[in-house]
């Protein structure tokens, strides 16, 4: 069964919380990219064309809550202000920015919306009990609204009070973007048109790591790329030279290399470098000939090929972490064809989460050429992880 979304909610004259992620970038108090306000405007935008009385809350940031004069700075730095300007340049209604997260100024704010309007509250983390999941705080943000609807994709792996507090006590609903993100990351885990071919790469390799252990369950091929590929290299007792590896994780690789089998893809060549710099000096190694003194940046074209022909034919394919350090022009071509070969399969569900990826394909040109770009790495790591998101599994069946 399809979970609740916000169709079937009858949203007129309601007061209507809506989870959002407006945790965008900025740079000295200016937004950088607003691609997370852009996204959540479906959901907004179709609250106010049914005259709900939208109300907004998301995160901003972090506010450290242990020191008194850090936790002072960080709400400072990360004012939700900001977003509430974009916000009201995005669209045709009046939104009403409020500085706290509790108390008369905030109520008065949600006692005068009027049917299309929308109130946003300042960022959830200047409460800390948002992220304790605080029963008080959830229940006391719950009696500001009648219905919920959970639209932060960013965030639903969260255990937190505005995520998982506020829709365990109002009737909820997903928003079009969870929506969204739900059916394209299903249809390439939970029911894939083989053969499915899974990437992962990147530098997040304690984060990552896991994530290989479900996808030998589901896939076909898991294609290891990026700075990830050098802790199973090391598994396998090649040496690496300064290339990175996270030590504590070479048992877990070794068990994945035995389980794996022929279904682990690994690169065979490298680009190496003397420096993690863009004008280092540079030298393409098979995987016995990597030098001490230099760091795999990139995957080399043996691999490229190799990985080309791992993926030519799949109808399913999941990519999370780039092939190398693509931010440097001597390292992104790993990435850049890897890129390109998906995008060109013909026919298949090709699909990008993280962070850095779907940054390296937009950067890249790719935008349009995915069936999807997730707008949540880590909750996109965790449905990948066949984990379940707390901020998704409260809401209740349709
Ligand atoms: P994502 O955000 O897509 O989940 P990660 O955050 O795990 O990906 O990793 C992205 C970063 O990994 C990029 O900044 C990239 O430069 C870096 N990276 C890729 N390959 C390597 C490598 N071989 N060595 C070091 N860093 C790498
Ligand atoms: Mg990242």
């Amino acid at each position: 069964m399809a979970k609740r979304t916000v169709r079937d909610l009858d949203v007129a004259g309601k007061r209507v919380i809506v989870r959002v992620d407006f945790n965008v970038p900025r740079k000295d108090g200016v937004i950088t990219n607003d691609n997370r306000i852009v996204q959540a405007l479906p959901t907004i935008k179709y609250l106010v064309e049914n005259k709900a009385r939208v109300i907004l809350m998301s995160h901003l940031g972090k506010v450290d809550h242990k020191d008194p004069e850090k936790c002072e700075a960080d709400k400072k730095k990360n004012n939700m202000e900001v977003v509430g300007k974009r916000l009201a340049e995005l669209v045709d209604t009046k939104v009403t920015f409020v500085p706290v997260t509790r108390g008369e100024e905030l109520e008065k704010a949600v006692a005068d919306l009027k049917d299309g309007e929308i109130v946003l509250m300042q960022n959830t983390r200047y409460e800390k009990g948002e992220s304790k999941n605080d029963p008080e705080l959830a229940k006391y943000w719950a009696s500001l609204g009648d219905l919920f609807v959970e639209d932060a994709f960013g965030s639903v792996h969260r255990a937190h009070a505005s995520t998982a507090g506020i829709p365990s006590i109002l009737p909820s609903a997903l928003g079009f973007l969870v929506e969204k993100e739900v059916k394209m990351l299903g249809a390439a885990v939970d029911t894939p048109v083989h053969p499915f071919v899974a990437i992962i790469g990147g530098a997040k390799v304690s984060d990552k790591i896991a994530v290989v252990d479900n996808l030998l369950k589901i896939a076909d091929k898991v294609i290891i790329g990026g700075g990830m590929a050098y802790t199973f290299l090391k598994a396998q007792g090649l040496e690496v030279g300064k290339s990175l590896v996270e030590e504590d994780k070479i048992e877990l690789a070794k068990e994945y290399l035995a389980k794996g089998g022929d279904k682990l893809v690994l690169p065979v060549d490298h680009v190496c470098a003397d420096a993690f710099a863009e004008d280092a000096n540079t030298k393409v190694a098979d995987n016995d000939a990597i030098p001490a003194d230099m760091m795999g940046l990139d995957i080399g074209p043996k691999t490229i090929a190799l990985y080309k022909e791992t993926l030519a034919g799949a109808k399913t394919v999941v990519w999370n972490g780039p092939m190398g350090v693509f931010e440097m022009k001597p390292f992104a071509k790993g990435t850049l064809e890897v890129c390109t070969a998906i995008s060109e399969l013909p026919g298949a569900t090709t699909v990008i989460g993280g962070g850095d990826s779907a940054a390296a394909a937009i950067q890249l040109g790719f935008a349009e050429k995915f069936s999807h770009i997730s707008t949540g790495g880590g909750a996109s790591l965790e449905y990948m992880e066949g984990k379940e998101l707390p901020g998704i599994a409260v809401i209740a069946e349709a």
